[in-house]
C-alpha cells in the first residue's frame, strides 16, 4: 500500500471512534447529514490527491469559503482597499458576534461573519449573481473543478439568516458595506452554500499551500502575496475563537466551517481537508481537528518547529 495511504488510514482510525459533539442544527439540512461521516485529503507539491473515508460526499463549504472570497477581492483591489474595510485582528469572539469597532464599525477580521459579509461586499459585479458568479468560478479554480451550489442550503441559509443582515444592515449604515444589504448578503449565502467534497477542499488548501498556483491544474489562481496575505489571518483568526490555541498545538493556517470541514495548509509541503460534522462548542469538527493534529504531529509540521 501506498505509504502515505497507509498512514492516512492509520490516523482515521485513531479518530473513528470518537463520537462527541454534535452537527449544527441551525437549518435542516445540516442536523439531518449522516454524523459518522469521516473523510480525509492530502495534496502535495506534485498534485497527487490522496484520500481516504467519505472523500467523494458533498457537503457545504460554509465558512471555509471565507478565505477564499477574502483571495479574490485581495486580488480585485489589494490588502490596503481591504484593510480600511475589515480589520485583521483575531476577535475572540463567536463568529457571529455582533461585534463592529467602536466608531468606524470595522469588523474584526475576515474570517468572522461581520468580517465576510464585509468582504463579500466588496466582490465586484452587479447583482447577486453576477457577482456569485465570480466567486464561484474563483473557488472552483482553487478547487480544480467546476463547483456548483446546493439550492436547498442556500434556501435555508437564506430564510434564517436575520442575524447575518442585521450584521450587513449595521455595516452598511457605517459605509463599511456599500453594495445594498440583500445583494451583500444572498451573495454571502450563496457562497456558503458551495458544495465540496474534502478533495476539493485539499486542493483548495493545496493551491494556498504552493503560492497560490493550483497543483492539480497547474493554473495560477492567485499571486504569490495574495496567498501569503489570506494564510497569515487563517493563522490568528482561522479556527473560530480556537484560534490562538490552534496555532499554539497544531501550528498551521487553517479554516473550518460549521458542516464539519476542516482545511489545512503546510506552505511548500501540503494541502490538507477533513470532513466530520460533529462539532465542538467553539464550532470546529471534532474528527477534523483531531485528524490534522495527528498528522501534523506524525509528520513534524509545526510551522514554527526548527526543520
Ligand atoms: N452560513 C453560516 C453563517 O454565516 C456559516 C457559518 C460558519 O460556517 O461558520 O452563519
Amino acid at each position: 500500500m501506498d505509504p502515505i495511504i497507509a498512514l492516512m488510514q492509520g490516523v482515521l482510525d485513531i479518530v473513528r471512534d470518537d463520537n462527541s459533539g454534535s452537527p449544527a442544527s441551525y437549518i435542516p439540512e445540516l442536523a439531518a447529514v449522516e454524523p459518522d461521516r469521516l473523510g480525509f485529503a492530502v495534496v502535495g507539491p506534485r498534485g497527487h490527491v490522496r484520500s481516504v473515508g467519505d472523500d467523494d460526499v458533498e457537503f457545504t463549504i460554509q465558512s471555509i469559503s471565507k478565505p477564499f472570497v477574502l483571495a479574490h477581492v485581495l486580488s480585485r483591489i489589494g490588502l490596503d482597499a481591504v484593510m480600511e474595510r475589515v480589520g485583521t485582528e483575531p476577535s475572540g469572539e463567536p463568529f457571529n458576534a455582533i461585534s463592529l469597532e467602536e466608531g468606524t464599525g470595522k469588523p474584526a477580521n475576515p474570517m468572522v461573519n461581520a468580517g465576510a459579509i464585509a468582504t463579500t461586499g466588496l466582490v465586484e459585479g452587479g447583482g447577486v449573481d453576477d457577482r456569485t458568479e465570480r466567486i464561484v468560478r474563483t473557488l472552483s479554480a482553487f478547487a480544480g473543478r467546476s463547483l456548483h451550489i446546493d439550492e436547498s442550503v442556500y434556501r435555508s441559509e437564506s430564510t434564517t439568516g436575520d442575524r447575518n443582515r442585521a450584521l450587513g444592515h449595521l455595516m452598511r449604515s457605517y459605509g463599511i458595506v456599500d453594495a445594498p444589504v440583500d445583494v451583500a448578503l444572498e451573495t454571502y449565502f450563496r457562497q456558503c452554500s458551495i458544495a465540496v467534497t474534502v478533495r476539493d477542499l485539499a486542493v483548495m488548501a493545496g493551491t494556498l499551500a504552493f503560492g497560490g498556483l493550483n497543483p492539480l491544474t497547474h493554473e495560477r489562481v492567485v499571486e504569490e502575496r495574495v496567498a501569503r496575505d489570506v494564510l497569515s489571518i487563517m493563522s490568528s483568526c482561522g479556527m473560530y475563537d480556537f484560534s490562538g490555541e490552534w496555532l499554539l498545538r497544531v501550528g498551521l493556517p487553517a479554516k473550518s466551517g460549521v458542516s464539519g470541514g476542516v482545511l489545512a495548509v503546510a506552505p511548500s509541503q501540503f494541502g490538507v481537508a477533513a470532513y466530520s460534522p460533529r462539532l465542538d462548542r467553539h464550532g470546529n469538527s471534532v474528527r477534523g481537528q483531531a485528524i490534522v493534529t495527528a498528522l501534523s504531529d506524525r509528520m513534524g509540521m509545526h510551522l514554527l518547529e526548527p526543520h
